[in-house]
């Protein structure tokens, strides 16, 4: 068993039903492959913070305006966020507040526009994210929600179709981004709609922060009024969210975090991300994102080589979503059986899927978390063999077992930072 953190000692002897589960994910992290592509593994020195006095402390209100006394230490750590984040992303204005992804999405909503106002943002079913207006969340129920999806042929965003919904709909709030998009989004075109419409842009980088940092992908800064965004996806910072925008929306965006939506700013994590923020300048940060994306073409090319079929084709960032049922499987048979052997990804539609999203045509798999503990292009054919071969033999407990034993074996060779 790996023992990454020795020191939770009180934990054990106060609990030891908590620390034995702690323990036991620890092991499974480490002892397995993380393809989620939502998923990464922060640093130790974030997951100290994260674990420090700060959460105890509450600080509602912003640097130097809280509601509460004793805040010179959590002014300090929130400014240093505030400012760092500034400089990583050439933005105006930085708010980190935002207690994750989805309550930073309906935070900009709730600056930009009323209940009952026209939106309009990428379907779930094209890779877009169910905060985007989609029917089960609550931006799909208090918004008038319209979608704009792929090109069925190349399954890339259909601009002439965003520009014709907005047109027609008027939205006063454009979504661009995504969580199983494989290609390069193009701000600027969004952008130009946004303004031809009259509408605000809100560009959510949730996925693709890490790779924005770190000079893979082109910047929304300039073309959206808000940028949203986690915090532990490609830019491997604690479990939090983000909010980013001109001037001009500052005040807005603020009062719309707090006192609107949320109260008490999670301190613990706040400091955690003024750390991912100080990594994520660092020069090998822009190395790190750029073996992302090599590494996600390499399992790209191995996969198209076995035989699959991939959405769009390929990719330019760190997911790729793979049509399965090109091989004879399905989503959820596909998924099963490679966590079975130790690889672990998530099933996942496909743009225009004849199957339910309870069993999809695809797999979603990303890079980041993998390419975080130092593997390379080698690896992910492996991977990939791997893959095809749980995937053939689903049915095959004892064959399932000896790739598990094979996945184990390499997973030792590149230590859980
Ligand atoms: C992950 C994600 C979110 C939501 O983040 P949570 O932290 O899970 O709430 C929002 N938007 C996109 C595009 C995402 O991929």
């Amino acid at each position: 068993m790996s023992d990454l953190y020795p020191e939770m000692d009180a934990l054990k002897s106060s609990d030891p039903d908590v620390y034995a589960i702690i323990r036991d994910e620890e092991d499974r992290q480490a002892r397995t492959i993380r393809l989620i592509a939502s998923e990464n593994y922060t640093s130790r020195a974030i997951m100290e913070a994260t674990g420090s006095v700060l959460t105890n402390k509450y600080s509602e209100g912003y640097p130097g305006r809280r509601y509460y006394e004793g805040q010179e230490h959590m002014d300090r750590v929130e400014n240093l966020a505030r400012d760092r984040g500034k400089e990583l992303f050439g933005a105006e204005h930085v708010n980190v507040q935002p207690y994750s992804g989805s309550p930073a999405n309906l935070e900009a909503y709730y600056a930009l526009c009323e209940v009952g106002d026209p939106i309009l943002g990428m379907g779930l079913p094209f890779g877009g994210h169910l905060t985007h207006g989609w029917k089960v969340n609550f931006s799909g129920r208090f918004y008038d929600a319209h979608h704009y999806g792929v090109d069925p042929d190349t399954h890339l965003i259909d601009f002439a179709e965003v520009r014709k919904i907005a047109r027609e709909v008027k939205p006063k709030v454009i979504f661009c981004g995504g969580s199983a998009y494989p290609r390069e989004i193009d701000f600027d075109k969004f952008g130009e709609i946004a303004e031809e419409v009259g509408a605000h842009l809100v560009a959510d980088i949730a996925h693709i922060a890490g790779l924005i940092a770190g000079g893979q992908h082109p910047s929304p800064i300039e073309a959206a009024d808000v940028v949203s965004s986690t915090t532990h996806k490609t830019l491997r910072g604690p479990r939090g969210g983000l909010l980013m925008c001109k001037k001009k929306f500052a005040k807005d965006i603020d009062r719309a975090v707090f006192p609107a939506l949320q109260g008490g700013p999670h301190m613990n994590t706040i400091a955690g991300v003024a750390i991912a923020f100080k990594e994520a300048m660092r020069p090998e940060f822009k190395t790190y994102a750029a073996d992302i994306i090599e590494n996600a073409r390499a399992m790209a090319d191995a996969f198209v080589e076995k035989g699959y079929t991939l959405v769009s084709g390929g990719t330019d960032n760190h997911l790729l979503l793979v049509d399965v049922t090109a091989r004879g499987s399905t989503g959820k048979i596909a998924s099963t059986a490679m966590a079975q052997a130790g690889i672990v990804c998530n099933a996942n539609s496909i743009p225009f899927d004849p199957r339910s999203p309870f069993d999809p045509s695809g797999i979603r798999i990303g890079t980041a978390a993998v390419t975080t503990r130092g593997m390379k292009p080698a690896q992910m054919r492996q991977i990939v063999a791997w893959t095809d071969d749980a995937i053939n033999h689903a049915d095959d407990p004892a064959r399932l077992a000896a790739i598990r034993a094979e996945v184990d074996a390499m997973c030792g060779e590149f230590p859980v930072p």
